[in-house]
């Protein structure tokens, strides 16, 4: 179904829109494109806008760890990592050369995959801002009612005395899929009262898993601002409710910020090394911006200037591009430019920015890319004829975006990285979710792909 477009858009004409800021054109006709922002900035001056810093980072990785024994009695299989929740780095140059040979570009420096898609618990990047924010709203209800101290072992809240106390509470949550089921597996089993609003886009199986775990899931008929927007209203009518606000949430954002600290012994155990020589390029799937963007933040808050991060969006959902590239963040939906939201990528599936992260991470993302729904499912078997990993079409969207970071000489130019530097950069492709999508919906990924 397409949206027409609307005559005018904040109160002025389509038209005067493409003559200003041309690449709409090429946006409105749904072609897959890139744009490299100008106005990148330095990291020291780019980390300004966010408004945290490496504290809040360290704060929230040392939540994550005080959690840690309680999560390993919950979930038995984070006992190999003694409760913390992180996935693995792996090397991937097969992927590469078919990657070249697909884009049309020369392999050179290495690539690696960051393989969030097969993170414990609920099989996305959402398993870190999602449980990070419900663990924090937990700790600090239990802090306030003495059932916890900051120096205790937080396993002892796995008893019914502090289940019962927290079901006098609730956790709400708008999603297009893996959001609620992060927030809402773990919510769960903390013994928050849960409800989980659910866009049209949000795939069967998800639903039917959380309502196994005794969440309430509230199907909608709209889009995933539409399922927000509904979550946020209904938890303002109730003091006792958390609602976790994916347009809005810091606490997400520091969630998925960990991610950086943990990245970097990842990438020196396999000799990756970062800096002024050796650049490292950085490939995101982009909804909302809120897992793109804390990982991002972290990244720059790690690795500086010698970081640079390339977030991918469908060609149908490119909210963040439209907010970054107008200037106009969430005041611009990319349906007022007449472009859909309808894509497979359910996971991305976002019609307007955070308001939040577009004007946080501005300047400290290098570029933007689009893929067409066509290409996820090519990817996807790429990926899989080459190194046997199989996702969800959202989890590939990052590997559009080497072909526009290597093919692109004015860019590196502007980033001072000539040939040399490129053949010692590593490439790294965020991959966000799929191991715990049903082998026949799995199976429907794969049938049409060539
Ligand atoms: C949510 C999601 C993303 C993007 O995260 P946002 O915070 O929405 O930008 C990427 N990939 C998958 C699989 C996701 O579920």
């Amino acid at each position: 179904m397409m949206t027409a477009p609307s005559r005018s858009v904040l109160g002025k004409p389509i038209e005067e829109w493409v003559s200003q800021y041309p690449l709409l054109e090429e946006l409105m006709a749904l072609r897959e494109s890139a744009w490299f922002n100008p106005a990148v900035a330095p990291a020291q001056e780019a980390l300004q806008d966010v408004g945290l810093g490496m504290a809040d980072v360290e704060d929230a990785s040392r939540r994550l760890q005080r959690f840690a024994p309680l999560l390993v009695r919950y979930f038995p299989e984070l006992a190999k990592t003694g409760g913390i929740i992180e996935s693995e780095t792996v090397e991937a140059s097969a992927f590469l050369d078919a990657l070249g040979q697909r884009h049309g570009f020369t392999p050179s420096g290495r690539l690696l995959l960051k393989k969030d898609s097969h993170l414990p618990i609920s099989g996305s990047i959402k398993a870190r801002g999602g449980i990070y924010e419900v663990l924090k709203r937990a700790e600090t209800l239990a802090l306030a009612a003495g059932l916890i101290s900051e120096k205790d072992d937080y396993g002892k809240l796995d008893s019914d005395a502090a289940r019962a106390f927290f079901s006098n509470y609730s956790v709400m949550v708008g999603s297009t899929g893996n959001l609620g089921l992060s927030i809402g597996i773990i919510s769960a089993k903390i013994g928050f009262k849960t409800t989980v609003h659910m866009s049209a886009d949000a795939r069967a199986w998800k639903k039917q898993k959380l309502r196994q775990h005794g969440v309430e899931v509230v199907e909608h008929t709209g889009d995933y601002s539409a399922a927000v927007a509904q979550g946020r209203k209904d938890a303002e009518a109730d003091p006792n409710c958390h609602f976790v606000d994916d347009e809005h949430s810091k606490d997400l954002f520091l969630g998925y910020a960990v991610a950086a600290l943990r990245l970097k012994p990842q990438l020196a155990a396999r000799q990756a090394v970062v800096d002024e020589e050796h650049p490292l390029f950085v490939y995101l799937p982009c909804g909302v911006g809120g897992g793109p963007g804390g990982v991002a933040f972290g990244l720059k808050l790690v690795f500086g200037d010698h970081v640079h991060c390339i977030f991918v969006e469908p060609t149908q959902s490119p909210c963040m591009l439209l907010g970054v590239y107008t200037g106009k963040h969430d005041e611009v939906s990319v349906q007022d430019f007449g472009i859909p939201n309808r894509t497979i990528a359910d996971g991305l599936a976002v019609g307007r920015a955070s308001s939040f992260i577009g004007r946080a991470v501005q300047r400290l993302v290098d570029g933007y890319v689009t893929v067409s729904d066509e290409e996820l499912l090519q990817l996807l078997a790429l990926l899989k004829r080459s190194e046997g990993i199989e996702l969800e079409p959202s989890a590939i969207a990052g590997a559009r975006g080497v072909s526009h970071v290597v093919n692109n000489t004015q860019y590196l130019a502007g980033m001072r990285i000539d040939v040399g530097k490129l053949a010692r950069a590593t490439h790294l492709i965020w991959l966000t979710g799929g191991s715990m999508v049903p082998a026949e919906e799995m199976a429907s990924y794969f049938k049409h792909a060539s």
